[in-house]
């Protein structure tokens, strides 16, 4: 009683500066997700609070010392607001790109985004900092060695870094953590060092416009295509002109590594300490434009290649795959006809959000044939048919979107190919286990496939034998490379032709 009495102000002035922080900044990471059960609802709480448990450690520590509290708490409270007020009205996904925009947009810009709502969040937030600060004068911590609250903030410290050991992201893809990685990634910038290219290089000059559709988190064996049970490819299966790779490989397991090796010639093994040859610099230097048209918010790991195409576009660039209000991918098709012109020699990639997890933002609601879908964020809350089905119709919703792609290109005559390709695939419950950036054979065999245009089959019959010739073949990814150079007969860049699946 005695310790509980000395200990008050100090134990009633951490709990409301909690209780203000957990509500005001960190449930917004929170408050968007689709759950369904009490098993979610539980889940989730528990989650919050351990996160908020691990701030109170930080902010315990900041408390010790008055002058740090003054100078620290103020702006870094009045920064996260900021950032809990974009995510608790828009579903922002904060990131390096947030900051970017922050420190790189124009002032007119930035302008547009102060509100009447955003005025009154800030002047309360604002409210809370004084109320916050003047509390605090109120209390001393004396002998903080000794202090139960002290043994109690290490711990939460202790849970922050145990947290993110057994889960990568778990607490700081969340607020308020997710802005310091976000300012810290943006001061990081450009991971990849590029090999020089001088001058023009050697190329056949022939008219192929190539449309590199990037796909996301699809499994090859969950394409009819490949002879996947269920009808997921109704549109593509009525195709000539089309070949599916169903033996992929890579040993890639998440976007960012997966798009590094990809549009590089490095290994798969590579550590990246020589630099690399980007898949865009050499065309640009062999004078083929580059058009790239996002749906996905790029990563710091591929944003350079994205900055060597001619021109770029990313949709909503404020919303990534983490939020829950995200256009659907046929949003990338009047992006493109804008820059598409058919008979040019062209490459266009078009990236898709795809069948990345949460699926059931990923489609419109008249491709949601496969039934019951998920309902909850919590993946132990849905049956795993349920998982399935969802995932299914991501893949139904791919047809559709590749189906609409190609009979656009079909309109010209004109020497076209499509290259769909899955930067990797994706968990569905084998050995318990879901999602992907992990290894597992479903994660490993993305899908492939090529479509031709039948200008491009007459002018270059024997590529479109070889292509066939493949079909059942072991392809591995980093095929990529190699093979545009060969298909545009790039000289002066040294690759390896036998991995050129063109030739
Ligand atoms: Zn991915």
């Amino acid at each position: 009683m005695e310790v509980l009495k000395k200990y008050k102000p100090q134990l009633r002035f951490h709990l409301l500066l909690n209780v203000v922080f957990g509500l005001w900044i960190t449930y917004a990471s929170f408050v968007h997700y689709p759950l369904n059960d009490l098993k979610a609802y539980v889940a989730y709480f528990g989650h919050f609070l351990l996160l908020q448990f691990s701030v109170f450690g930080f902010l315990y520590l900041m408390a010790l010392r008055r002058w740090l509290f003054v100078l620290v708490f103020p702006p870094v409270f009045l920064l996260l607001s900021v950032a809990a007020f974009w995510v608790y009205t828009q579903d922002i996904a904060i990131a390096h790109g947030i900051v970017r925009a922050a420190f790189e947009t124009k002032p007119d810009v930035a302008a547009d985004l102060i509100s009447l709502p955003f005025a009154i969040h800030f002047l309360l937030s604002v409210g809370w900092v004084v109320w916050l600060v003047k509390g605090h004068r109120k209390i001393t911590h004396p002998e903080p060695l000794r202090s139960p609250l002290m043994a109690l903030a290490l711990v939460g410290i202790v849970c922050f870094y145990l947290a993110e050991h057994f889960k990568y992201g778990i607490f700081t893809r969340r607020l308020p953590y997710n802005v310091a990685v976000a300012v810290d990634e943006y001061a990081a910038r450009a991971p990849l060092a590029f090999q020089k290219i001088d001058g023009t290089l050697a190329s056949n000059k022939q008219p192929i416009n190539v449309v590199f559709v990037l796909g996301e988190t699809v499994r090859a064996d969950h394409m009819q295509l490949n002879g996947y049970a269920r009808q997921t490819n109704p549109l593509l299966a009525k195709r000539h002109n089309i070949v599916s790779f169903a033996d992929t490989y890579t040993p890639m397991t998440y976007t960012a590594e997966s798009l590094q090796q990809l549009f590089t010639d490095a290994a798969f093994d590579d550590d990246y300490s020589q630099p690399k040859y980007s898949l865009f610099d050499v065309l640009r230097q062999a004078q083929i434009p580059v058009h790239w048209i996002g749906n996905q918010t790029p990563e710091i790991s591929y944003e350079s290649f994205i900055d060597q195409c001619a021109t770029q576009k990313i949709l909503d660039p404020f919303h990534s795959e983490l939020s829950f209000r995200k256009g659907y991918d046929q949003e990338l098709l009047p992006e493109f006809e804008k820059s598409y012109r058919a008979g040019r020699r062209q490459f266009h990639v078009l990236h898709m959000m795809g069948s990345h997890w949460w699926y059931e933002t990923r489609y419109p609601d008249a491709f949601r044939k496969f039934q019951p879908v998920i309902k909850s964020k919590l993946i132990g809350a849905n049956s795993m048919q349920e998982m399935v089905n969802s995932y299914d119709n991501t893949i139904l919703y791919l047809d559709y979107f590749l189906d609409k792609t190609i009979a656009r290109l079909e309109k010209e005559p004109s020497e076209t190919l499509l290259i769909y390709l899955s930067d990797h695939g994706e968990m569905l419950g084998e050995d318990g286990r879901w999602l992907h950036a992990q290894p597992g054979k479903g994660v490993s065999n993305p899908a492939l496939l090529v479509w031709y245009s039948d200008g491009f089959a007459a002018a270059h019959p024997q590529v479109v034998q070889k292509l066939q010739a493949m079909r059942n073949q072991k392809i591995d990814l980093d095929f990529l490379f190699p093979s545009v150079l060969g298909l545009y007969g790039i000289e002066g860049i040294p690759y390896d032709h036998a991995k050129n699946v063109f030739r």
